[in-house]
């Protein structure tokens, strides 16, 4: 239960605090900020969001550059360093996404609070340090290596296995990430993944290693997803979700995720230990973690851990404890000491379908919301495309067109809701039409 003597305050002097930092103001950062609010923790934003305007949200945000961890850890260390005697002007920071993972841990380095080495944490951001630091430690991953697009393509066609999967070393959300199953179709992926890297989206970022690439062998079997908490270096599973969509390529949007698991019990058992395993060798110590994995024959596969809470709206189909609170107070709760941290995923089976966007175009709007609405388990869907925005399918894409969430007793039933619901779902997408851009007369 939440109790009373539970109003956040830091021994009585003042509201706790707490910093999170995000590359989008959006859902996401709103959902930590009512959490925050009935928590009666005060909440502070860091982003790197467009630096030009003056607070156009009136949030206070601190402006920072995540490609520079070191220097927006100063940032926020000069920001909160004007507290009373003793006292930690911030409590405790949180990194939503991959971008403010390094900072924050640098961040909470400079605060004296407690984060992440931030070793751990650069190595958690570059794909290929990442397989490297598993690898050695004896963590079962694909084999891998990476190379640069100026490379010979002959050259490195003589060294992957085929069926392979090429990706950048930094993006997410699995953009940019492409199987190829011959040399004609590595050249292709290749190629495509180069343009991405150059196109005015992706250089914006100033992501590092932009002319490197990762070619690994492509694992086959069924992938999950694993939400946890990490301690001291312990982790704990909030969830285990399980992806019944084949992921098979050559691209690989999400689609749905369910909750709890399928899998065998013993299987479950090895996810959470493989992904133990893991932690330790990547040196994480503290806070949200994102994990995962494929599953086969030869057990559990890492693909990908991340210091951070599960992106989108997905956080929407988890809720903890009796009073069912949300991930984003579970997880002050657990980052500021409070009660309730601990509490466990309630029982009922819970998925989400991430829907994605079956080709490129302008998104002129989508039939059937109430239709799909009233399919039975389901409990939510949002439409989180903007209408008349260009909307990208992978590998270029990066973002869904909504989430369709679902509730049931059990697991099979959630995703039958959720296929029922997208089934009855139709998204107009118009082809861009070429026009000519009145200034330059050029074709675009
Ligand atoms: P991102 O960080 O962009 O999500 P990932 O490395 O996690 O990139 O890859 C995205 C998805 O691509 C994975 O969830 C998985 O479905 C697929 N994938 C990536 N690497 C492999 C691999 N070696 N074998 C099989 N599937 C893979
Ligand atoms: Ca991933």
């Amino acid at each position: 239960m939440i109790d009373a003597n539970n109003t956040g305050r830091g021994n009585g002097t003042r509201p706790k605090r707490v910093l999170i930092l995000a590359s989008k103001l959006g859902y996401q950062t709103r959902g930590f900020a009512e959490a925050a609010e009935r928590l009666g923790v005060e909440v502070r934003f860091g982003t790197d969001r467009c630096h030009k305007m003056d607070d156009p949200w009136g949030d206070a945000a601190l402006a920072l550059h995540f490609e520079n961890p070191r220097e927006a850890a100063k940032e926020i260390a000069r920001a909160f360093s004007g507290g009373v005697a003793g006292e930690k002007a911030v409590d405790a920071v949180l990194a939503l996404g991959d971008r403010p993972t390094v900072t924050a841990s640098y961040a909470a380095e400079a605060l004296g609070i407690a984060g992440n080495p931030p070793t751990a944490a650069e190595i958690c951001r570059s794909k290929l340090r990442q397989r490297e630091a598993l690898r050695t430690a004896g963590v079962r991953v694909p084999d891998f290596f990476s190379f640069a697009v100026s490379d010979r393509l002959a050259d490195v066609v003589a060294r992957v296995k085929f069926p392979c999967v090429v990706k950048p070393l930094s993006l997410s959300a699995s953009q940019g990430v492409i199987r190829a199953d011959n040399a004609d179709e590595l050249a292709e992926a290749v190629r495509r993944i180069r343009l991405l890297m150059e196109s005015p989206e992706i250089q914006v970022l100033r992501e590092l290693e932009r002319e490197r690439l990762l070619v690994e062998t492509y694992i086959p079997g069924r992938e999950v997803a694993v939400e946890g908490l990490i301690a001291g270096g312990r982790l704990r599973v909030l969830a285990i979700f399980d992806k019944p969509d084949p992921l098979e390529g050559p691209y690989f949007e999400e689609t749905i995720y369910v909750t709890p698991s399928r899998l065998p019990e013993e299987m479950q058992e090895a996810i959470e230990e493989c992904a133990g395993n893991a932690i330790r060798a990547l040196g994480l110590t503290t806070g949200p973690v994102h994990a995962e994995f494929r599953v086969n024959e030869s057990g559990p596969w890492v693909l990908e851990i991340a210091p951070r809470p599960i992106g989108g709206l997905c956080s929407r189909a988890l809720r903890f404890g009796v009073d069912r609170i949300s991930l984003e107070e579970l997880l002050l709760r657990d980052a500021l000491g409070m009660p309730g941290g601990d509490a466990e995923r309630e029982n009922a089976a819970s998925g989400v379908m991430m829907i994605p966007v079956p080709r490129s175009g302008i998104f002129d709007g989508v039939e059937g919301i109430e239709a799909a609405e009233s399919v039975p388990g389901v409990t939510e869907i949002q439409i989180t495309a903007r209408l008349y925005d260009y909307v990208a399918a992978w590998p270029e894409g990066s973002s869904y067109l909504g989430f369709i969430f679902a509730r049931a007793d059990s697991a099979e039933e959630v995703e039958k809701a959720l296929r029922q619901a997208h089934a009855r779902l139709q998204f107009r997408l118009s082809p861009r039409l070429a026009v000519e851009h009145p200034a330059t007369g050029k074709i675009g």
